[in-house]
């Protein structure tokens, strides 16, 4: 599988080469050359498969033969061996025809150690294989940071840098960082907001000369297609066990940076009968008024109750405006490029076609904190407000109540307890795994809000 930048510059990358870096070197994400479709007939074969049986089989024509099956099938094994439910992604009836798929059954309580733990096994195998070192670099407000971390530590071959804004994150979110142990692992706690820690991220990548002789500056954000690619198969495995292919299904996707949804994008473009796609924004809702009324463009950040929602722009987004734009590198470039200057649209005829792919809702808090308490009085289920933005945007959107609804519930109720409060709750305790989160010692290096300090670290720490 050859990979192409939504810019249109360079030649097409191999799995292992985009793998191995962030974003393109023309400031593009990496997108597959050409998708695979898997028949009705093949999918409905699957039925019966585990959870890694059945992401062996989607994940594999997007990897070739860059990856031997039998190392992928071990990768693979042992990611979900990590999670603490035998189904890995388990359905709940909510009510009839309403699900949610429990997405928290990782190590790091959200769904992004679906990707992460099978993204830190693959840079390993990779970097092994080449006989090659790796410095990941990311900056995380909430849960890619500790993910990151719990994915990676077992990595010999990579050293991980995760930035925080320094006492900006709350203390579950920290100490889910802060605690794990490696001497392949540092928390950077910055000295400045979210996005003094982006900035600091995209100029390291924009200047690696810092960085160790022969060794890879790796992103671990959802620009990196592996995470996106893994997130595929979940739309299928709770699918598949509501009756597809015979039977079309609907999602709901809570979404921040676009990745999350995407990737369901994805699953239906490569064959899954998928019928509504419902983008579900909190108050950052950019995507939301683009959607519902042809209009992006950007205003100021808020902080609401579901902070791993919090963003400006969507970096995935770019993704699938490529496809919309029927792959013309030049005309999204364009678009893109004057973007958070002035108000954009696309011609009716996009805009139409954008809306039969995709339904959206906003979800502000007070409707967030309604709903938690909603969903409890109705079925005695504590949900989390990422969720319970899920949750209420299906229930505004639903076209069909006779096609199954599933609400991508992304993060355990345990890990943003204020808005379960807030909705008359008590949040349910930390799982046991976690328990001793508070009483376990903290390690991080409280860094200046500058560039020249975060890569002088770096430098110092890696080893190479
Ligand atoms: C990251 C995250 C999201 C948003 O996912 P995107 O892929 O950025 O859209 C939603 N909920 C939780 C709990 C998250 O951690």
């Amino acid at each position: 599988m050859k990979y192409i930048s939504t810019r249109g510059g360079g030649v097409p990358q191999t799995f292992e080469q985009v793998l191995l870096t962030g974003l393109a070197p023309d400031g593009g994400l990496y997108v597959p050359a050409e998708l695979p479709h898997f028949s009705a007939q093949e999918i409905a074969s699957w039925k019966e498969l585990s959870y890694p049986e059945l992401a062996l089989k989607i994940v594999a024509p997007f990897i070739g033969d860059e990856i031997p099956a039998e190392a992928l099938r071990k990768i693979i094994t042992e990611s979900y061996a990590e999670f603490d439910h035998p189904e890995v992604a388990p359905l709940t009836e909510l009510a009839e025809n309403d699900f949610m798929l429990e997405l928290y059954h990782g190590p790091t309580l959200a769904f992004k150690d679906f990707a992460l733990q099978v993204l830190g096994r693959m840079l390993d195998f990779v970097l092994v294989k080449n006989d090659q070192r790796a410095v990941i670099l990311g900056a995380t407000s909430g849960d890619t940071g500790s993910a990151a971390l719990e994915g990676c530590r077992h990595s010999e071959q990579v050293d991980i840098f995760i930035l925080h804004p320094h006492q900006r994150v709350s203390e579950v979110q920290r100490r889910q960082m802060t605690t794990v142990v490696g001497d392949n692992v540092f928390n950077l706690a910055v000295e400045g907001n979210f996005d003094d820690c982006q900035s600091i991220v995209k100029a390291a990548f924009a200047d690696q000369s810092f960085l160790p002789k022969e060794s890879q500056l790796v992103a671990v954000n959802s620009i990196n297609w592996a995470r996106i690619m893994m997130q595929i198969v979940y739309y299928f495995s709770s699918a598949l066990r509501l009756g597809a292919p015979e039977q079309a299904v609907s999602f709901s996707v809570p979404t921040g940076n676009f990745g999350d949804i995407y990737a369901g994008f994805l699953a239906k473009r490569i064959g899954l009968p998928i019928k509504q796609l419902i983008v579900a924004t909190n108050s950052n809702d950019i995507l939301h008024r683009f959607i519902s009324g042809n209009e992006y463009s950007t205003t100021g950040l808020q902080h609401t109750f579901s902070p791993s929602m919090d963003i400006l722009v969507s970096s995935n987004f770019e993704r699938y405006l490529f496809d919309l734009f029927d792959r013309d590198a030049q005309q999204l470039s364009e678009f893109m490029s004057k973007l958070g200057k002035q108000s954009q649209h696309v011609s009716d005829e996009k805009w139409q076609q954008m809306r039969e792919c995709f339904s959206s809702a906003r979800v502000d808090d007070a409707l967030t904190c309604e709903t938690i308490a909603k969903v409890f009085a109705q079925t005695g289920k504590v949900v989390d407000p990422h969720t319970a933005v899920g949750i209420r945007a299906a229930r505004d959107c639903n076209t069909d109540p006779a096609t199954p609804m599933i609400t991508l519930s992304t993060a355990h109720p345990a890990k943003f307890s204020d808005a379960i409060n807030e909705a008359g709750l008590d949040a349910p305790e930390l799982p046991l795994h976690l328990r001793d989160l508070f009483e376990k010692e903290e390690h991080y290096s409280v860094v200046p809000n500058k560039l020249a300090a975060v890569t002088e670290f770096v430098k110092t720490h890696s080893h190479n």
